[in-house]
Formats: structure tokens, sequence, C-alpha cells
């Protein structure tokens, strides 16, 4: 007698139930002809560097791991932002820092909402409680709602963009330095967007050693390389490097990032063209009838539309430019996300934006 063929396993079943009810972070990957969707600088770097990029590349150890403090790195953006190398830990994006954070630390992990989806999926993932408290009114932040709830839930850790994103503005330094002095939870400050808003808690990173900063090179031109940059106190420091995975920035990254932050002037010259773009597209956008811009101090503008919010993205689309849809019941209820792009690319925007609200 013939045996029947054992059944196939589902072995997702096995997968824990908090994975098994999340969504993995949406990424839009539609053909575009103009992408200004994922915050990432519109700018290419100029020949000259591209080509010594490759000259450091050419010499790489591929047949070593890489440094594994990713020394030079550390010191191309210790010289670049101040954050001095002992304090300093690395991470394949901030998107890896905010995981490691969540390891070493537990939650709840509190945050405001809306805000930047990874706090939430990196928590859930690690099965770790997530406690959310609505911003108010613009987006502001209500340092004694959050108090609150951090004592209630005992949080480990609250996540604050600032700037925010999806919002785009930056909390009143009342409201943050009011959580940092009062909460027992570790403070996690996400700068991602600083460069655009120029102001930072680095300078008080000693009278908060209840305070961890991330910034990342994504936002300023070097998406690609995923490299992110977390610090704190010594102490913490220290806890934190227990979690990181050994090796996790790679050795084209540590390589081409020395030579690219080598060269601050084009840096600095596109930063400024982009701050400056923004007004403009704030201003233009801010002109248009049925329009809401909210304002902003990142490279992005979160904005409303009278109508329904999908069908205009999706119009957006056809034309082969790619934002990012907000849409969802509550706060961001037909709203959209458009990054900033070159001046050719906020123009075309525009203007396609101006045809499809007038059909
Ligand atoms: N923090 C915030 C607030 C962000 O908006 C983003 C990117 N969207 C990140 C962190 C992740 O950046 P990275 O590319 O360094 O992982």
């Amino acid at each position: 007698m013939q045996r029947k063929p054992p059944k196939p396993k589902d072995i997702t079943k096995l997968i824990k139930p908090e994975v098994r009810k999340l969504r993995a972070y949406f990424v839009d990957e539609t053909p575009y002809r103009i992408k200004l969707d994922a915050m990432e600088n519109p700018f290419s770097l100029p020949e000259d560097v591209r080509q010594n990029i490759v000259e450091a590349v050419k010499n790489a150890a591929f047949n070593r791991y890489p440094d594994p403090s990713a020394a030079k790195l550390k010191e191309a953006i210790a010289e670049l932002w101040g954050i001095g190398t002992k304090r300093m830990i690395l991470g394949n994006g901030s998107d890896e820092l905010i995981q490691m954070i969540v390891l070493a630390f537990g939650g709840p992990v509190l945050i405001p909402t809306p805000t930047f989806a990874m706090y939430d999926i990196s928590s859930r993932a690690l099965s770790q409680e997530v406690v959310a408290v609505p911003l108010g009114k613009d987006f502001g932040l209500n340092a004694d709602k959050m108090l609150k709830k951090a004592k209630e839930t005992q949080a480990k850790v609250i996540f604050l963009a600032n700037p925010n994103n999806p919002t785009g503005n930056r909390f009143a330094d009342e409201a943050v330095q009011k959580i940092l002095k009062r909460t027992s939870a570790a403070v996690v400050i996400d700068e991602a967007y600083f460069s655009f808003s120029g102001k930072s808690y680095l300078p008080v990173l000693r009278e908060y050693p209840n305070m961890i900063i991330l910034r990342t090179l994504s936002k300023i031109g070097f998406a690609g390389l995923r490299i992110g940059v977390l610090t704190a106190s010594a102490k913490v420091i220290d806890q934190l490097n227990k979690v990181r995975l050994p090796y996790n920035i790679n050795t084209l990254s540590q390589a081409a990032a020395v030579v690219a932050l080598g060269r601050r002037d084009v840096l600095n010259q596109q930063i400024s063209l982009l701050i400056s773009s923004r007004q403009r597209l704030y201003n233009e956008l801010s002109g248009i009838k049925g329009i809401t811009a909210y304002p902003s101090e990142t490279n992005f503008i979160l904005f409303r539309t009278a109508t329904d919010s999908t069908r205009i993205h999706e119009k957006l689309k056809e034309a082969g430019i790619l934002i990012k849809d907000m849409n969802r019941p509550g706060p961001l209820k037909n709203c959209l996300r458009v990054t900033v792009g070159t001046p050719e690319e906020n123009s075309d925007f525009l203007k396609h934006l101006h045809k499809i609200l007038k059909r």
C-alpha cells in the first residue's frame, strides 16, 4: 500500500502572532519619472567625488569583514556634526538603531501619533507594547499627556521625531525639555531632518543622561549607503553596543561615505538649495485653492486636499510623479506628503497638481 504524502506544513502558523498581525513597511515600486516620495536628496554627487569613491572602493578588502568599529567613518561623522566618536554608534540606517534601542530597553514604547512608522513596527515585531498619544492641534506635542501616559504605562522608551515625519513640524522646545526633565523613560530624539531645521539637542546631551539622539545620512544625499548615527552618554552606548550586530556597516558604505563626507561644500550647497526650494514649494502649495499645506522644517511638505487625496495621488502617479499618500481616517485624512525635489521636479509636480485639481 502506498503511503499518503505528508501534508505540507504551514510554518507561518508558528510565527509570533504580533508579527502575523503586522503590515510590512510599504514601499511603492511603481515606475516613476519623478520620485518625491521618500525624502531622498534629489541631487547626485559631482563627478570628481564619484571618481574618488570609485578609487576608495577599488582598494577595499572585500575578502575581509568590514572594520567592526567603522573608525574612519566615525571620524568623518565626528567632524561633520561634532559628535564624539566614543559616544557614537552607527547603524545600517537609523532604522537599525531604532530596532537596537527597543531590543535593548524593551517596552512599553511611547510615541506621539502620527509619527514615523518604524517605531511602531519594530516595537511590535519585538513583542513590545506600543502606547500612542495623539498629537494636538497643528500636530503639536502635548508634554503633559505624554508624561501622564509614560507614567501610567511605565514606558521604557519615548520616541520623538523632531522635526516629525510625516507632519514636518518641529515640536516646541518647552514641551520636549519638559518631557526630558520629568520622565524616567529613555527619550529618543530622532533628528533625521535636523539639517533642514538647523536645531538640535546635541548641545544639551550632557544635561540629559536619559536622552538618545539619532541622525541619519539618508536625507542629505546617502540613502543608498544606509548609515544611521546614534549618540548618548558613554554608559548608554556601552549597553547598546551589546545588541549591535557585528560588522553592521558594510565595507562599501564605509569607504564611500568617508569620501563623500569630505565634501562639506557640496553637502551644504545642496541643503541650502533644498531649504529655499521648500519655502517656494510651500508658498506655491498654500496658494492653491483646495489645499492646506503644513509648515515644514524638513525636506518634505505635508498637505491636505479638499477632495479625495488618494485619487490625486493616483493621477500624479499616472503622470509619472511619485509622492506619498498618507490618507487614512483620523488626523491624516486626505493628506499627501511630497519630498522637496530639484527646482525642475517641484515645478513639474506643481504643474500636474494644478491640472488634476482643475479637472
Ligand atoms: N527617522 C525618521 C523620523 C525618518 O523619517 C526616517 C526615514 N523615513 C528614518 C528615521 C529612517 O532613516 P534611515 O534611512 O536612516 O533608516
